[in-house]
């Protein structure tokens, strides 16, 4: 009886050690962002990389987790995180009144403006000019959204990814695209005759998608984004992808 009683204790004990270490080992974080939005997140080779890979990383380092990030299209990252299937959305992602509805957002890490970029030669001079042109537009952003409130849905083309819409103003399927600026800046470095427009768009700032489910996760990003406010990490990150003009 008493042997049963020790076995029984020391079996217990083997659990609890086993279930202690597997919770503090194996603990992920998963990230759920369009890998198509540099300089915030793109491919280098097949691993993503950018400003939103590494404010995730060092959150995961922090909150003693380990990261693992799905690349998916950016209307599904709202949903993904309402489901469960990640645990936050990091894609230079808008904090807007809709959003807000379906998903917590973390305190702002960067802020972000929507430009408009047209051809060198355009008689686009300002967001003045836009009733009865051809807008491009990437899905589901809040470029889209503001565009098909301010223009008229007839006059906004949205395409997958940004890219796409920047090749259809070279192919002058659409007079402009708005995007969001950092993401504009690469996408006109990398083609020839176009330029964006001194006069902004819209202002905005980023934040991360959390399922209203998980406020403990909220509260204890909003801790890390404060320390790495706090110790320049964040900033730090930001002039790394960022140079100032
Ligand atoms: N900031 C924009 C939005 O939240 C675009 C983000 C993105 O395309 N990754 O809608």
């Amino acid at each position: 009886m008493k042997k049963t009683v020790s076995l029984l204790i020391a079996a217990v004990m083997a659990v609890m050690m086993f279930t202690a270490c597997g919770s503090s080992q194996s603990k992920t974080l998963t990230m759920g962002t369009n890998a198509a939005f540099p300089p915030y997140e793109f491919y280098d080779g097949d691993k993503i990389v950018g400003i939103d890979a590494e404010i995730a990383e060092e959150l995961a380092k922090r909150l003693g987790y380990e990261l693992e990030i799905v690349d998916m299209e950016f209307g599904s990252i709202i949903t993904s995180v309402q489901t469960g299937k990640v645990d936050m959305g990091i894609a230079g992602m808008t904090v807007t009144e809709d959003r807000l509805q379906n998903v917590n957002f973390s305190d702002s890490y960067a802020g972000g403006v929507q430009v408009i970029i047209v051809k060198e030669d355009s008689d686009i001079a300002s967001p003045d000019d836009l009733d009865g042109k051809l807008i491009g537009v990437q899905e589901n952003t809040t470029g889209h959204i503001y565009c098909a409130e301010d223009y008229g849905e007839e006059n906004v083309i949205a395409y997958t990814n940004g890219a796409t819409a920047v090749q259809a103003l070279v192919q002058g399927k659409v007079d402009c695209v708005i995007i969001d600026s950092q993401p504009a800046q690469s996408f006109v470095a990398g083609n020839e005759g176009l330029k964006i427009l001194d006069t902004e768009y819209v202002a905005e700032d980023y934040a991360i998608a959390v399922s209203k489910e998980n406020e403990d996760l909220l509260k204890e990003i909003n801790k890390a984004l404060a320390e790495m406010t706090a110790d320049g990490t964040t900033q730090a990150i930001l002039d790394k992808y960022i140079t100032a003009e």
